[in-house]
């Protein structure tokens, strides 16, 4: 692997950086993989943190996480039906970081309102979710159209109710000033700190491509802060090793905006770097492959000093009605009794939000394009509701649901939405599960049975070498 002069180059001096070591630990082949367990779901279940088939144990959790968890090796995960289930997420270890980011800088059993701006494909947004409190807010926004969709996908798998998934340029949410108690922004970068485990990026690297990055992340920042709150925290990440994207940028803001730059506990065993930016001295950690077990990785922490009160009112009409008292007593049934939602129907749609988040749910709704808001529960036909994926995915379902439990190759053979044979006198709407997760729906008809797996999240692969992995 030859790793750019230019980058090693550019790299003296910075705190943390050895480059014998740097360059050995990129030239050793070694890769680690890591997991992230889904707490909510886990809990449901019954179980502790732990997935039966993958090895998740004490010894092997990553230290600077509550939900992280390494592998000895990489499993075919795209063959794990448990994945398809939201049980766990592949997420690169460093960037479970963020948990210390936001729970040493923001008391996270405040109900909040919460901004991910840059979330596809779904590792830092699913990780705040499990941070949350279910009486917070989370909006999660991802600008190419694209990408939205695989980030919504993995928020519906991660089943909480508390989540907006957006579609809409930063600038956007100038509209919302003072709205929100954290920002994360895990900027588009040049990706340095991801070579080892991505060896044909360093051939896109580039002196003139780290330039415009930087240029587009105070872009970015500039775009998104009038939406941070004065006390609000602003989490700034990248996977780049270049300073310019990294403590340059920390010195930049503190030059543009009325900030005041946060510092980490870190465990000196972690093996994380603290720096401070040469203007300013705002702290930034960083992660080194040759000094973690993870990849490379950058984030430093800001507290806002400026912004008045947050005067954004919910609009009096919204595209949204409240669920009719008929309509709520048809879907009442499907739901786990006490779950705090509020149901909504747009156009055909039935979906479930926080109750006491009706607010917050108008004015986005009202401000931002939306892609899919809080957890929808499917349409009513007659008297009769015709249940949504999401539904099964959800962490609010009733648990007393009829289910009929997969073995592994008839799970796969669902999640390729191909027909399956389950024995059950049941008929009607079912859930599939594997390992008591749910996977989905099938409708059992007099004779035949119907898979009602989305089309799009299908299986198509036939052999193994795929992840849904990310940063
Ligand atoms: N946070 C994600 C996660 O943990 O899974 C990874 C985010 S990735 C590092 C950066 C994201 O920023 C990409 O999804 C990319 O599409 C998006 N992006 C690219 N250009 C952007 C821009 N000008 N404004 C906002 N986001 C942008």
């Amino acid at each position: 692997m030859q790793l750019p002069q230019q980058l090693l180059d550019s790299l003296t001096g910075v705190a943390g950086f050895n480059k014998e070591a740097f360059v050995q630990i990129h030239e050793s082949g070694e890769q680690v993989t890591s997991v992230r367990v889904n707490a909510a779901k886990a809990a449901k279940n019954g179980s502790s943190l732990t997935i039966d088939h993958l090895p998740l144990v004490q010894s092997a959790k990553i230290p600077w996480s509550s939900y992280g968890y390494y592998l000895p090796e990489r499993p075919a995960f795209i063959f794990d039906p448990l994945i398809h289930a939201g049980a766990y997420y592949v997420q690169e270890a460093s960037s479970m970081f963020l948990e210390q980011a936001l729970t040493q800088t923001t008391d996270v059993s405040q109900p909040l309102r919460v901004l991910d701006l840059c979330a596809a494909p779904g590792g830092k947004s699913t990780l705040l979710q499990s941070l949350i409190s279910a009486d917070s807010l989370l909006v999660s926004n991802e600008v190419i159209k694209s990408r939205a969709a695989i980030l919504e996908e993995n928020s519906i798998k991660w089943g909480g109710a508390n989540v907006i998934v957006t579609n809409a340029d930063p600038a956007t949410f100038a509209r919302l000033e003072n709205f929100f108690d954290v920002i994360v922004i895990d900027a588009p970068c040049s990706g340095s700190g991801l070579f080892r485990r991505e060896p044909e990026a360093i051939g896109e690297w580039s002196e003139q491509n780290v330039a415009l990055c930087y240029q587009r992340q105070q872009r970015i920042l500039a775009d998104v802060f009038p939406a941070l709150k004065e006390g609000g925290v602003l989490i700034y990440s990248t996977c780049s090793y270049s300073k310019e994207e990294d403590e340059q940028i920390a010195d930049w803001l503190m030059d543009t905006f009325s900030v005041q730059p946060l510092q980490l506990a870190v465990e000196a065993d972690w093996g994380i770097v603290e720096t401070r930016s040469n203007k300013h001295q705002a702290f930034g950690y960083r992660f080194f492959p040759d000094k973690v077990r993870g990849e490379g990785f950058f984030i430093s922490c800001f507290r806002k000093q400026e912004g008045g009160a947050n005067t954004i009112r919910p609009p009096k009409k919204s595209l949204l009605q409240k669920a009719s008292k008929n309509e709520t007593a048809i879907i009442q049934p499907w739901l786990q009794a006490g779950w705090p939602v509020q149901l909504w129907k747009q156009k055909e749609e039935i979906m479930a939000f926080p109750q006491h988040l009706e607010k917050e749910l108008l004015t986005i709704v009202d401000n931002i394009y939306v892609r899919r808001a809080g957890t929808v529960l499917g349409k009513i036909a007659g008297n009769d509701l015709v249940p949504d994926h999401a539904l099964a995915l959800s962490t609010g379902i009733n648990p007393s649901i009829v289910a009929v439990s997969l073995k592994k190759e008839d799970a796969i053979q669902y999640l390729r939405k191909e027909e399956v044979s389950v024995s059950t006198a049941h008929k009607g709407w079912t859930l599939v599960q594997f390992e008591q997760y749910n996977l989905g729906w099938i409708k059992v008809l007099q004779n035949r049975i119907n898979n009602y797996y989305p089309p799009t999240w299908r299986i198509l692969k036939r052999s193994a070498n795929s992840t849904n992995e990310s940063s």
